[in-house]
């Protein structure tokens, strides 16, 4: 499934290359990982065995910059699915003309499994294992799915062990205590609203009247919820791994969070305590959450939740992706043909690496803004690239997706072309 993941991730490029100009070598280049490093990990238990666990780090293209991209810990994690969300951060570099090409990490395992001091010998180990593959002018991991500022926080640290110095700008997404930047945390979630607000202008409706759904509650999800709530937005229903709640009045979001919190885990709302008894709600599946007729359709979670089996009952008239490839190729065509705008993960969910490259700025000036200025330039580079993936979109009579991919090939296929093509050379 990973490997076809993959191959689908690339259809997205095939497609897109209908539309522009690059030269041959670019496009070359572009179907290829640069690096692709697979460690085994040596992880001693809280019980006194040892584990084993497999990680990864792809370096996908270089070109534009030294390479930037999350680590996941997940159990479905695979060199492949790697590669394909390193070629994702390719792209949405360039969509945002972050100076940075595209990389991803992972480990392949179950965190809820793990005591926090197992956790931290893991994230250690990690580092010792790919310290050479990495650096702040190489390659800068970031928090993804199942990461946090603290394991960024451990990550840094045991490279500066390493190289017996302290290297903040290593890795992106610390606590703030720890060089991390102010707003990175609800970065994801902050871009992709500036991205819904942008395009809602063109097509107006009062937010009290637009329902929503949000796939995922980590994070990204559980952020752009609340931001949607605080905003005016009726969010309607809302789900993690475990399944979600729906309500048609909208739920109320702050306090589903905290319960969250409190309890680890949407669970725990089911049908006990306080958030059960503030809203009426129903139980639905992850599946059932998709398919829901709401305005907003955010998926927030995992790759490949809209395919082609299930892309005909998509109900949604626009669906924003917050997660990596939640829809894949065979799922666009449906969701095009029934008119429906998706407005692609390059571009939804890139506040989290724009800000990371804000948080990478600080460390290496020394300067440390406040939340408005982080949050303004934010705001100015999602609405500024949305903007023109419309415009790209309108003129060319292409899907978003399409769009957005045409205009990172642009700058992509640019700087690959100025270090010299075949036609240069043949013709010179
Ligand atoms: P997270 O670990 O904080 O949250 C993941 C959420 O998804 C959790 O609520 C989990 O319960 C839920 N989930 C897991 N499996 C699920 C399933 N099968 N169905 C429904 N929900 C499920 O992760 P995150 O950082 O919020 O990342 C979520 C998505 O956003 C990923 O695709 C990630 O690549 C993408 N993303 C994250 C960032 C970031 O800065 N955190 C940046 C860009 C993109």
């Amino acid at each position: 499934m990973s490997e076809s993941l993959f191959s689908d991730a690339k259809q997205r490029l095939e497609t897109a290359l209908k539309y522009i100009a690059i030269s041959e070598d670019a496009i070359e280049h572009l179907k290829f990982p640069k690096a692709s490093l697979t460690v085994s990990i040596p992880v001693r238990m809280d019980n006194g065995s040892l584990r084993i666990f497999q990680g990864y780090r792809v370096r996908y293209d270089d070109t534009r910059g030294p390479t930037k991209g999350g680590i996941r810990f997940h159990p479905n994690v695979t060199l492949e699915e790697v590669q394909s969300l390193a070629f994702w951060m390719t792209f949405k570099c360039a969509v945002l003309n972050l100076p940075f090409g595209g990389a991803k990490g992972g480990i392949a395992l179950n965190p809820k499994e793990l005591s926090k001091m197992e956790l931290e010998r893991l994230s250690r180990g990690y580092i010792d294992a790919i310290a050479d593959f990495i650096g702040p002018d190489v390659d800068i991991p970031a928090p993804d799915v199942y990461t946090s500022p603290m394991i960024m926080g451990w990550m840094m640290d045991q490279y500066s062990i390493i190289r017996r110095q302290i290297t903040l700008a290593v890795v992106t997404g610390k606590p703030v205590t720890m060089g991390g930047s102010l707003g990175r945390d609800t970065a994801t979630a902050t871009g992709a609203y500036f991205v819904i607000e942008t395009i809602n202008q063109r097509f107006p409706s009062s937010p009290k009247d637009t329902t929503v759904a949000v796939q995922g509650f980590g994070n990204a999800g559980a952020h752009i919820a609340e931001l949607l709530f605080k905003a005016g937005y009726k969010v309607v229903a809302v789900s993690d791994s475990q399944g979600g709640i729906y309500t048609k009045n909208g739920l109320d979001i702050p306090s589903i969070r905290q319960y969250k919190e409190a309890h680890r885990g949407m669970k725990a709302i089911y049908c006990r305590g306080t958030v059960c008894n503030i809203v009426d709600h129903k139980i639905l599946s992850n599946q059932e959450l998709l398919t829901l007729d709401v305005d907003i359709l955010i998926p927030a979670a995992l790759e490949n939740q809209i395919t082609a089996a299930n892309a005909d009952d998509i109900k949604a008239k626009f669906i924003f992706e917050v997660a990596n490839g939640p829809i894949n190729s065979a799922a666009d065509k449906i969701l095009d043909a029934k008119g429906i705008y998706v407005v692609p993960d390059i571009l939804v969910n890139a506040g989290g690496v724009t800000v990371s490259y804000f948080e990478w700025v600080q460390n290496r000036s020394g300067l440390y803004w406040t939340l408005d200025e982080v949050n303004q330039r934010l705001k100015q580079k999602m609405v500024e690239e949305t903007k023109q993936i419309w415009e790209i979109a309108q003129q060319q009579a292409i899907s978003l997706r399409t769009a957005a991919y045409v205009h990172g090939l642009h700058r992509l296929g640019e700087a690959i072309d100025s270090k010299g093509t075949r036609d240069y050379y043949l013709n010179g």
